[in-house]
């Protein structure tokens, strides 16, 4: 039989679970209880659920800068945050796809890191936006960089017992205003909802002042083990101006760093072909934002790309 705590505080639910064998968190519970009733994975012997935790709740903007987004934040108010939307557009793009307005509802931040799925529609956002992780756990709280957060399917580098508390992103661009920068997530997918990244990518950018490419980060979503980003982008694309040909030199790179696997939803094959087109889609995108251009929001999605 399964028990179930409630803890009120971050404290109540990293106490509940160093003192409970086999205990288990569960947030919003979308990923967790459908990879029970699919038969993928066990009910855990105990369930800590934190839904009642307020202090992981709400999306706030540090003094100095940049966001810290709570554990318990939901895909839904994160595609709804006007200034994830201007600033971390990339999350919005992501999270704005995640499921159906259900999905969307319940699913939250923390879960969607924690269940490291090399699909998770927030990791490459999050790796370019060069986030971290606070995390609670029986030895106290630690920061960890979410590209070191994430180990492979379904793995994470968290220590027995630990909680996520929240995600911390830096202010993109400068602090003086001199430069703009625009980020964006794209993914290939065969249906407009209730979907799983055939291939995704994300994109950060930062423009100088003249127009040319101050800084770039590509990640990439669903083509290796975990969400990865792509070294090399921010030397290749320095000081040049953001064309096509740019984009081909970023895309060329991603290519190298991709693994795709083969599986019912695509062959390692067609997912390798559409890594550079998804790459060169997200900088096209990010561009357009930090120019101010329009971009929808999310990107639109289609199951009809072509190198
Ligand atoms: C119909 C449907 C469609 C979906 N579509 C998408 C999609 O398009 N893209 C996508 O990325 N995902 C999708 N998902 C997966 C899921 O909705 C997301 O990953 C969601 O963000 C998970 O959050 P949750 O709170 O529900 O996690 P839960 O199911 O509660 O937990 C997931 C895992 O994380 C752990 N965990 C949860 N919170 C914490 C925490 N704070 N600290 C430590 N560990 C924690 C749990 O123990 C569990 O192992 C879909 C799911 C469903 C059911």
């Amino acid at each position: 039989m399964t028990t179930y705590g409630a803890p009120r505080t971050v404290a109540e639910a990293v106490a509940l679970l160093a003192t409970t064998p086999g205990a288990v968190v569960v947030a919003g519970g979308t990923d967790l209880v459908v990879a029970v009733r699919s038969g993928k994975q066990e009910w855990p012997a105990a369930l800590v659920a934190i839904h009642g935790v307020e202090e992981l709740r709400g999306i706030e903007e540090p003094t100095g800068g940049g966001l810290r987004l709570g554990a318990l934040v939901t895909h839904a108010e994160l595609a709804g945050h006007a200034v994830v939307r201007r600033h971390f557009a990339a999350l919005a793009d992501a999270s704005a796809i995640v499921g159906s307005p259900a999905t969307r509802g319940t699913g939250t931040v923390g879960g969607n890191i924690a269940n490291s799925s090399p699909a998770m529609e927030l990791g490459s956002p999050l790796l370019v936006h060069g986030a971290e992780l606070e995390l609670a756990g029986p030895a106290g709280t630690r920061r960890v960089a979410v590209s070191a957060f994430l180990a492979g399917p379904g793995r994470t580098t968290a220590h027995p017992g630990e909680l996520v508390v929240a995600v911390r992103l830096p202010a993109p661009g400068s602090a003086d205003g001199a430069s703009t920068t625009g980020s964006a997530y794209v993914r290939l997918q065969y249906r407009r909802a209730m979907e799983i990244a055939v291939v995704g990518a994300a994109a950060l950018v930062t423009l100088a002042a003249d127009g040319t490419l101050a800084a770039a980060r590509v990640a990439l979503t669903a083509v290796a083990p975990t969400c990865v980003e792509v070294p090399g982008v921010a030397a290749a694309l320095a000081g040049r101006a953001p064309t096509d040909e740019a984009f081909a030199a970023a895309a060329g790179l991603a290519a190298a760093v991709a693994s795709p696997i083969s599986d019912v939803r695509a062959s390692d094959v067609y997912r390798l072909a559409q890594v550079p087109v998804a790459v060169r889609r997200a900088l096209a995108a990010a561009v357009a934002r930090a120019r101010g251009d329009h971009a929808a929001a999310p990107i639109p999605s289609s199951n009809q790309w072509s190198p």
